[in-house]
């Protein structure tokens, strides 16, 4: 008899373990186009309060991603808007999307790493979505005084109310299993977050946001001189890279052209 009930307790166990699996949700992690990259910048000047980058000169790229969760998705940055001279995109991120079969309004959600331009420019292409933002930087897009590099234009469908919003004022766990995270890391701007993806197959991925521009500032814990807070950022630096390091991530700077290889080419996708 004992040993009956262990076999039923073993099968019905494996019962669970096999649930488990089929809830388990279907991800992928692509990377969207989102600017048309200058020559490249020598960084010396805007990107190291301490001057230690030298004739260091980086092509900076400009990057989104598109995180799908079952049958959900969240849009991670928006890249520069259509109409920005020289940097625009040669493809929109909605004629993007419509070449992986999907149109705006399956976004449930856009995440904005921070308020720069070069990460809002297409926000306004999903009236539909959730916008998710930190609210460090919400606040600033919504005051009578925005500081300089905050533009409430690309928000305006959601300042007026007639959008959702959902200002995340520390870690928001988009879907509520543990597995796509904004990480707060503010220190580049009030509000700043970082993304934390587990994917099933290659593991977890941090997406950057503007936490580090290229790997020199990222290994070096380098402050550009235009951060809003010096020693946010250094303390978001040391978050993310015991994160980096406790979660075995691939780390990925989304303005850093040598990361480009860390995730499939478009349209592939990382599972
Ligand atoms: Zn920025």
């Amino acid at each position: 008899m004992q040993r009956m009930l262990l076999l039923a307790g073993i099968c019905a166990g494996a019962l669970v373990g096999q649930q488990a699996l089929a809830q388990a949700p279907d991800m992928a992690l692509t990377r969207l186009d989102c600017g048309t990259s200058n020559p490249p910048t020598a960084v010396n000047q805007r990107f190291s309060d301490t001057y230690s980058q030298g004739d260091l000169k980086i092509q900076l790229i400009y990057s989104c991603y598109l995180v799908k969760h079952g049958n959900e998705y969240l849009l991670w940055d928006t890249g520069h808007a259509m109409t920005t001279p020289n940097v625009a995109p040669k493809v929109s991120l909605v004629d993007q999307l419509a070449q992986l079969s999907l149109k705006a309004d399956q976004i449930k959600y856009v995440g904005i790493s921070h308020y720069h331009g070069d990460h809002i420019g297409q926000v306004g292409a999903f009236p539909a979505s959730t916008l998710l933002i930190g609210k460090g930087d919400w606040d600033e897009l919504t005051s009578a005084k925005p500081r300089e590099g905050a533009n409430p234009a690309p928000f305006a469908h959601w300042i007026k109310g007639e959008g959702k919003v959902e200002p995340v004022p520390l870690d928001k766990d988009v879907f509520g299993d543990g597995s796509v995270l904004m990480l707060n890391t503010p220190g580049h701007t009030p509000g700043h977050h970082s993304l934390l993806v587990k994917l099933p197959q290659m593991g977890a991925v941090i997406l950057m946001g503007d936490l580090a521009h290229f790997h020199e500032n990222y290994d070096s814990n380098g402050v550009p001189t235009f951060n809003t807070d010096r020693s946010q950022t250094l303390a978001s630096l040391d978050r993310v890279k015991k994160i980096a390091a406790n979660s075995k991530a691939t780390v990925v700077i989304q303005h850093d052209p040598r990361d480009l290889g860390k995730l499939p080419a478009f349209p592939a996708a990382a599972k």
